[in-house]
């Protein structure tokens, strides 16, 4: 399975994307994650991209998709792959149906996580990540059982730099004017289906399994 899921900030790709990766043993490929990862080990690209992100602005294409294709040829992801952040503009789209192609490779389904907007701000701005696993916690409605300590992995749980409201904002900006064009890009290709992302992490789940497995 190749699958894309794209979406607004907070719509839930990373929570989700970590839960599909887990139940189906794909690998769950998310390019913010990467890009934290290159920041904290301060490697050239790492430093060049952390402006970009700090700013909630996108990274350079010629960056981002490098990353993306050394990532998807690794023998790792030989039993498939979710893309969690990339493509985000068209031009990424385009970039990673040439690559796949050269590879021989298709996507699946390209899911559309649709939220609605007064949401985002909120969940955004509440929002705890596990440090070890990924997996996603919120400080009003899905705090962890013990503060500041994953639930599944015993993880230190953070928040992000750009998770506060000014960026937020910013970050909303720029999936307008650049991501959410890539609802016309994908939604004519079979593999297109978009999903209600507004409602608990189960209930989201259920539709995104649901979307993923039907074929109709
Ligand atoms: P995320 O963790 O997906 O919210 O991404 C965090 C930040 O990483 C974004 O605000 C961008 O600055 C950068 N980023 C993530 N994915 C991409 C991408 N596909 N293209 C450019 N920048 C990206």
């Amino acid at each position: 399975m190749h699958i894309v899921l794209f979406g607004p900030p907070g719509a839930g790709k990373g929570t989700q994307g970590v839960r599909i990766a887990e139940d189906t043993g794909i690998i769950h490929i998310a390019m913010g994650d990467m890009l934290r990862q290159a920041v904290s080990e301060q490697t050239e690209l790492g430093v060049q991209a952390k402006a970009y992100m700090d700013a909630g602005k996108l990274v350079p294409d010629a960056v981002v998709i490098g990353m993306i294709e050394a990532t998807i040829t690794k023998p790792e992801a030989a039993n498939g792959f979710l893309l969690d952040g990339f493509p985000r503009n068209v031009a990424q789209a385009e970039a990673l149906e040439t690559m796949l192609s050269r590879h021989a490779l298709k996507l699946d389904r390209v899911v559309f996580l649709d939220a609605s907007e007064g949401l985002l701000v909120e969940r955004l701005s509440g929002r705890l990540l596990c440090r070890a696993c990924g997996f996603g916690f919120h400080r009003h409605y899905s705090p962890p059982r013990e503060a500041g300590r994953c639930d599944r992995c015993g993880g230190e749980l953070y928040q992000r730099d750009d998770d506060r409201e000014d960026v937020i904002v910013q970050r909303l900006h720029v999936y307008e004017e650049q991501t959410a064009p890539l609802l016309d890009y994908y939604s004519h290709q079979p593999s297109f289906r978009r999903i209600d992302a507004d409602g608990g992490m189960d209930e989201v789940y259920e539709r995104l399994v649901e979307a993923i497995q039907n074929t109709d």
